[in-house]
Formats: structure tokens, sequence, C-alpha cells
């Protein structure tokens, strides 16, 4: 059973603010589920709207909605069902309560959208991904800020931008961002969020529907195209050029196209090369594993957030730091972490979140499953990719090419590894300062000179599929 929340769905929905059928779901969920979880999970939570099949709930908080939605969604489905209301997933909706400051609110905010043509269906914006409640770092800045420019329409010349890297990354939160602002900025120019499956699905349906033209049509009459995980579309012919084509005809009409995907154009094998040729002409992005201080300042953001709703909590200090230290892979996982944690302490009625309980929750975490990319490597790697000695990156030399290379190593190390920047110098053995410049140094050359900034994507691809596979 799926819990959907992001498929954009057409139909009217079914106001059920009078007449809830609610109490008798919830003595149904009660059986399957027992009193104590529904006195801490269900005691907010109303039914807020049915729609075909789909049950959204209201609920008092983003959290409460999550949680709720990933361990409950079966019974709240199949309580829907005993109760005679035709079920076949859940979604959820924050209760008007606490609008946040910029976020734009559920419902208004769609309203307000100027849709795309009836039949091309797009993914639903999601109202947490905002620039707001994004956190930018090292890892991420740069296509944080190059997506909030393009949003706000400031790169009036260029075709698109592809955000690469890992599941977890951001990817999908920052081009929501980018369709947020956007939407607020331009209220009246047209765009459609979508995923490279979606893409596939509905050009295969105009295809076996000839209405192939009128896909086209539909298509290109969008002023701003965003297309999610287009790895999903690799290897599938039809689809990579049906894609192409679109993309040269927005570009050809100064409209812009932006995607991300799960690896570096040069890594997407199954891709159309016109396609990539496309891709690389416009900004490509990478985004990074988060260092422990980017990790340690998501903590903190989501922390104060949730405190915002639930201030009687408290959390014994050095806790934060436990968590970023112990999860070092992506963010999801991070938030995920975090969640479990909160989650726990609110189930055992603690108040105060200690050392000792996050051992317990995240216990399952160490070791991590992934493997752990470590500065040695980083150095081994960009060492042979520049033919010099694994020994002069970490030594004094001054000679051009290796001082390039040492500062691509660090820049590298900070992106890439879970080590802080203390930990990053020890090893080049040199001081914090000199790591901040060197990543400093890296990023601006990476603007301005092409070629570097091939290189660095070529290690980084290294790094990230040959070395780790
Ligand atoms: P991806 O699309 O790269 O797989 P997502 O955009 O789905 O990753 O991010 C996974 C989760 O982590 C989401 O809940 C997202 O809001 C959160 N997240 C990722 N990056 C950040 C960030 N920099 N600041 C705050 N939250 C983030
Ligand atoms: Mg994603």
């Amino acid at each position: 059973m799926e819990a959907v929340l992001t498929q954009a769905d057409c139909s009217p929905i079914q106001d059920m603010s009078n007449n809830s059928p609610w109490p008798t779901v919830r003595q149904h969920l009660e059986l399957l589920l027992g009193q104590d979880v529904l006195a801490n999970w269900f005691s907010k939570v109303d039914i807020a709207a049915v729609d075909g099949g789909m049950i959204t709930l209201r609920v008092p908080s983003t959290f409460t909605g999550e949680y709720i939605l990933s361990n409950f969604s079966e019974e709240i489905v199949a309580s829907c069902s005993h109760s005679g209301l035709k079920a076949y997933g859940a979604a959820y909706r924050v209760a008007a309560r606490r609008p946040e400051a910029g976020a734009p609110e559920v419902g208004a905010a769609e309203r307000k959208m100027s849709v795309a043509p009836t039949d091309l269906r797009g993914l639903k914006l999601n109202t947490r991904y905002t620039f707001d409640s994004f956190v930018a770092g090292e890892a991420n800045g740069q296509a944080c800020d190059t997506a909030r420019r393009i949003a706000r329409g400031n790169f009036p010349g260029l075709n698109s931008l592809y955000i690469y890297g890992h599941v977890g990354l951001g990817k999908t939160h920052l081009l929501n961002a980018i369709c947020w602002l956007r939407k607020s900025s331009f209220p009246e120019l047209k765009l459609l969020l979508m995923s490279g499956d979606l893409f596939m699905d509905q050009y295969v349906r105009a295809v076996t529907g000839k209405r192939l033209i009128e896909f086209r049509e539909q298509m290109r009459s969008i002023d701003l195209l965003v297309v999610d995980d287009i790895q999903f579309i690799e290897g599938r012919r039809g689809t990579t050029e049906e894609l192409e084509l679109t993309f040269s005809a927005l570009a050809s009409e100064q409209k812009q196209i932006v995607l991300s995907g799960q690896k570096p154009v040069d890594a997407m094998t199954g891709l159309n090369p016109r396609l990539k040729s496309r891709l690389l002409q416009g900004l490509v992005i990478g985004v990074g594993q988060p260092s422990y201080e980017l990790r340690m300042r998501i903590l903190q953001r989501k922390l104060e957030d949730w405190q915002a709703e639930y201030p009687e909590f408290v959390i014994e200090p050095g806790v934060l730091e436990r968590i970023a230290r112990l999860v070092t892979g992506d963010i999801r996982c991070l938030e995920g972490a975090l969640q479990r944690l909160l989650a726990t302490a609110s189930f055992l009625h603690r108040g105060t979140i200690t050392g000792e309980l996050v051992d317990h929750v995240l216990s399952d975490l160490t070791p991590s499953a992934e493997p752990v990319l470590e500065i040695d490597d980083i150095i081994g790697t960009v060492a042979e990719h520049f033919g010099i000695c694994p020994r002069d990156l970490r030594g004094q030399s001054r000679v051009r090419k290796v001082v390039r290379a040492r500062q691509i190593a660090i820049y590298l190390s900070q992106r890439m590894t879970s080590r802080s920047l203390m930990q990053i110098g020890a090893c080049f053995k040199r001081d914090r300062t000199t790591v901040m410049y060197s990543v400093k140094r890296v990023s601006s050359f990476r603007q301005s000179e092409e070629a570097a900034d091939r290189a660095v994507r070529q290690i980084e691809s290294k790094l990230r599929y040959a070395n780790r596979a």
C-alpha cells in the first residue's frame, strides 16, 4: 500500500469538514494500533478530504504527518475501507495553525498556480521544500545559489541547469524551491515540475494515444520545465530523444529547463548524445555529501522547527554533535535519524533527549552501510589524475601544478567526506584557514576556468563511481 504525497491530482476534492467519517475510522484504527498510539499520534488528526481513493488527513504539524504516513498508512487505508470509504492511499495537509514565515500556504498557493495545459500532468509541489527551509553549505551552496538566481529570473540567457548527486542530498528540495520562488516572482508564467519517469509515462501515452503533436505543443507552451531524476529515463531511446527535442524547442524560445539526476553527465551512458551535449552547454553543478559542520547546521535548523511545535522537549548538550558524528551519510538519513529520535522520545514520554537515548535509538546506524569515502581515497585519485606523487599533496611543494592539485584534493575532502575542517587540515599538514582558503579558491576557479572545472568533475565522478563500485 502506498502513501501518495506528491502526485498531482486534477479531480475536484470533496471537502469533509461537515459530517466527517473520522470518528468511525478512528475507532477501527484504535483496534489496530492500540490506545497509546492513538493518543500520541492521532489526537489532533481529522480527515480533511477524500478525493477518489485518496484520503487527506488534517494534521497539526509536518512532523506528525510524516511520521503517521511512514508508520501507519496501511492501517489508515484499511480502517477507511473498513468504515466504507474507498481508499488506496493517504496524504496529509497541515492545519493552518502557525503559518511559516515565507512558506507557501498549502491549498491557497496551489490554487494560485497557473496550471499547465489540462492533459499534461505534473508533480504537485511539496510545501516543505522551499529556499527558506534549505540549509546551504559548501556541499550544496553553489547549486542553491544558482537555483535561486534562476528562479528569480536573474539568468535570462541560460538555457539549462543540471543538478546531480547521490540520493538524499537535496536535489528534489531545490527543484521544488525553484518552482515556489518562480511562481511567487512570476505568477503569470507557466511552469511544470515532472520526474523523468512521469515525462516518459506521458510521452508513451501520447504516442500510443496518437496525441504526440498535442503533447509537444503542450510541452512547448511551458515557460520553465523542471525535470527531477532523469536517471530514470536512461536507456529509453524514444523518451530521451523526445526530451532533447523539448529541450531544444524551449531553448530556441529562450525558455529554461532545470533537471536533476544522480550521475554526472559523462557517466550517463544511456542518454542520447545530443541531450548530453545540451546539458553540458548549460550549467552543471554537483551536490556533495554534507560536511560535519553542515550536518550540524541542518540538525539545528530541523530541531528549531520541531521545538517551535513541541517546546516541552529539552535536548541535552552534545546530543546534536553525537548525531552529526554518527550519521555521516546523506541528509535524508540525517533527517530520518532525528525524526526517529524525536518520535521515540515522544512515545516514551521522555522530556529530555539524552546521549544515551541517541545511542539506543540509532544503534543500528553504526557501522554505516555506505562505503565511506576517506581523504586518502581522494588524495590517491587526485594524484593519479594529475600524474603526481600522493606524498607531494601532503608536502610543502609550491610548484603550481602541485599547489592546484592539493587545493582540489582539500576541496573534494571538504565536499565528499564527513571530516571536519580541522581533520582535513591535519591530514594535509595545514591549518583550518588554509583549508577554507583552498575550498574558496577551487569554488572560484571552477566558475571561471572551464578546463579546471571539467577536471574537478572528472575526479569527482571517478571517486563516486569507479573507486566505490
Ligand atoms: P534527493 O532528491 O537529492 O534524493 P531530497 O531533496 O529528497 O534529496 O532530500 C532528502 C531530504 O533531506 C528532504 O526531506 C529534504 O528536505 C532534506 N534536505 C536535503 N538537503 C537539505 C538542506 N540543505 N537543508 C535542509 N533539508 C535538506
Ligand atoms: Mg529526489
